[in-house]
């Protein structure tokens, strides 16, 4: 993110989280106590916005519940803000760095519900010690562990819609996260998905979910690109070799027994500690290897540090783009959010001749 991007988001982002959470677009929450103690930023009715998604999660999921309690424990500090293409993030306050769970307001309720499960879970695996940041494993871990934080906080996000659903007949959650991956709810045994049959999450059933993300390849390899390719390019760009060791190794079953965890503390891969070195499951683009290959080459040649070598064994699959079409790829997405950048700018004119108007 340059600067200008940041500033203008961070200034602007807080003033569209209240128009699309205030009474006009939303209608009204009810003033009610949170029953889980998370710290909350934003104005009153964001506030109650927020209480209520996290009541509706802790009143009708046991799994829900519980990841919401750690992420709260955690000091995670939920708010809202206008992200572009996105329902929200798990990270750190770019000023005091603080954890933050932060909600696109611009998202309805339904979708929401299952993302504060999903970026929650996200806040559990890095309390359980898995929040890495880029450069610092080897590429081949990298690999299996940011695809199974994916996976894990969507199987999780899928077990708490179940669980609303089975409670309280309310099926809206269920059917918004349907909606948005079929890939994940195709694996469910067709009497759960159809509701013939009580829901519990099994490990089986968790399996299931998991297994699912890996089938939408868009979104692997979207992943790809955010976690592992992009953070390369910032390294090479800002000469900030020496941030990323590219070094640490974890393997299948570190990484399965710490994250993937049934409601009671179980792993759910305990029968197949080694499924992230599934060959579906290790797959990287041909041309993510080639942005690779040329990232450890250049290191090599500015700071003589040997290249990783992990990644030399992964599974490979062309995508049927060239090393050129990805580095496009990347041009293409900076340019949209200079798009978004002006969209935003756009934005406040409108608003600022409305309110001139009045
Ligand atoms: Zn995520």
């Amino acid at each position: 993110m340059d600067f200008l991007w940041q500033k203008v988001m961070s200034e602007k982002a807080s003033l569209f989280g209240q128009i699309f959470s205030s009474k006009l677009v939303r209608g009204s929450y009810k003033d009610e106590p949170c029953d889980i103690d998370f710290k909350m930023k934003g104005n009153d009715q964001e506030k109650r916005r927020l209480t209520h998604l996290v009541n509706t999660i802790a009143r009708s999921s046991k799994i829900g519940k519980d990841i919401l309690e750690d992420a709260a424990k955690g000091g995670y500090e939920l708010s809202f803000e206008y992200q572009m293409g996105s329902y929200g993030y798990c990270g750190h306050d770019n000023k005091d760095k603080k954890p933050v769970i932060v909600l696109n307001p611009a998202t309805k309720d339904d979708d929401l519900i299952t993302t504060l499960v999903h970026e929650s879970r996200h806040a559990q695996q890095n309390n359980r010690g898995l929040g890495y940041d880029f450069g610092q494993l080897n590429v081949k871990s990298e690999v299996m562990l940011f695809r199974a934080m994916e996976a894990d906080a969507q199987t999780c996000a899928l077990m708490a819609a179940l669980d609303i659903r089975e409670t309280t007949g309310n099926e809206a959650p269920f059917k918004a996260f349907d909606e948005k991956c079929p890939n994940i709810t195709a694996k469910l045994p067709k009497p759960i998905k159809d509701k013939e049959a009580p829901f519990k999450a099994t490990k089986v059933l968790m399996q299931q979910a998991f297994d699912g993300w890996y089938d939408d390849s868009g979104i692997v390899y979207s992943y790809e690109m955010s976690y592992i390719t992009s953070p390369m390019r910032r390294f090479r760009t800002n000469d900030k070799f020496e941030n990323c060791p590219y070094d640490k190794n974890l393997t299948s079953k570190e990484i399965v027994e710490k994250m993937c965890l049934t409601p009671d503390g179980q792993c759910y891969f305990s029968n197949k500690p080694n499924v992230l070195e599934d060959k579906k499951k290790l797959t990287v683009n041909s041309c993510t290897l080639d942005f690779v290959d040329d990232f450890f080459r250049a290191r090599e040649n500015i700071k003589k540090v040997a290249p990783d070598k992990s990644y030399k064994s992964l599974p490979v699959e062309c995508l049927g783009s060239s090393y050129d079409t990805y580095m496009d790829f990347d041009k293409l997405r900076d340019n949209k959010a200079e798009k978004a950048k002006n969209n935003i700018i756009l934005n406040q004119k409108i608003l600022n001749k409305v309110a001139k108007s009045k």
